[in-house]
């Protein structure tokens, strides 16, 4: 039976941004150019960051919907079964004649990561798709995107995010191969790289110290970004804007997998800010989040919920 648009329920958070069926190999280093190595394991996971976001939020309990496009293929099928597990609305998943995007992911045995994605559909995704799906955005609080859909799409989504008042959160990965316009950067309220993609964005060659780094994420606020929110794997994140700087340590645990330690970060920030809309609250339990997320393998099928949150305290 069709659900009347009065009976849906909207959702405080939209992602807008890809999926990808992830295959993801582990081995105990990695190849060298040319080599050959054994892996020690083999698994089909879902993932994108759009969908690992989405599906973090679901996972958290805070009502989300994805809006991005998959094949009509037996991947796009298990990506969108996969989201509806982690509590997403798919309603906003559209269908595209190009494939569902991919990833291979190899995994070390101290739990980094090396990605190549195969975009697919997700590159099908347009700004006219964007104003097909206009009133899951009026309904929502926040937006969140990513970079693994076309610019012009995430810059059209920011515009219309801003006019309709809403919070919007760019997490800049992958990291893009050319700076990000300052008419973009302007309609981020809480930018949200790694270091490395904070290297790409801003041209400095090093951002490993401190000092460094403050200056790298500086020039993003100067270009026009609210804040800018740095993660830097277990040393934790960094936070700018106009008025303050704070650092922030991670918390310990012992790290198996940092797939979509990232993707689960940005979604525990989101969903905490939202709902206190304080920067150290948020932080705290963006940082919860992704410390359980590292201690298990696989994307999506590392996010922990609200539950396991708690318990990790
Ligand atoms: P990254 O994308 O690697 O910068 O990591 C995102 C966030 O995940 C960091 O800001 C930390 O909160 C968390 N994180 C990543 N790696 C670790 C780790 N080894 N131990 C604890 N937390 C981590």
């Amino acid at each position: 039976m069709a659900v009347e648009a009065n009976e849906r329920v909207w959702p405080r958070i939209v992602v807008v941004g890809s999926l990808n069926l992830d295959l993801v190999m582990q081995v105990e280093a990695f190849p060298k150019e040319g080599e050959t190595l054994f892996g020690s394991g083999l698994s089909e996971v879902a993932g994108g960051k759009g969908a690992n976001q989405a599906a973090a939020v679901g996972k958290l309990g805070t009502a989300v919907s994805l809006i991005g496009k998959v094949g009509r293929d037996a991947s796009g099928d298990k990506l969108i079964h996969s989201l509806q597990q982690a509590g997403v609305d798919t309603c906003a998943l559209l269908p595209s004649d190009q494939p569902t995007g991919r990833a291979l992911i190899t995994v070390n045995a101290s739990g980094h990561n090396y990605i190549v994605v195969i975009p697919g559909a997700n590159a099908d995704l347009t700004p006219f798709d964007i104003d097909e799906q206009r009133q899951v955005i009026e309904h929502c609080e926040m937006v969140v995107l990513q970079l693994e859909i076309p610019i012009e799409t995430v810059a059209y989504t920011l515009r219309l995010a801003k006019r309709l008042g809403k919070t919007t959160i760019l997490n800049p990965a992958p990291a893009p191969a050319h700076q990000l316009s300052s008419e973009l950067l302007q309609l981020v309220d809480f930018l949200i790289p790694n270091e490395h993609e904070l290297q790409s964005l801003t041209g400095f060659q090093a951002v490993a110290d401190p000092a460094s780094l403050e200056v790298a994420a500086q020039s993003l606020l100067e270009l026009g970004a609210q804040a800018v929110l740095v993660t830097l794997g277990e040393k934790g994140c960094c936070y700018l804007d106009r008025q303050q700087v704070k650092t922030y340590p991670a918390r310990k645990v012992e790290a198996v997998d940092t797939t979509a330690a990232g993707d689960s970060f940005i979604a525990g920030f989101a969903v905490s800010y939202l709902q206190q809309r304080d920067l150290d609250a948020a932080v705290a339990y963006a940082q919860q989040v992704a410390a359980i997320t590292v201690t298990r393998h696989g994307a999506q099928s590392s996010l922990p919920t609200r539950e396991e949150v708690e318990a990790f305290g």
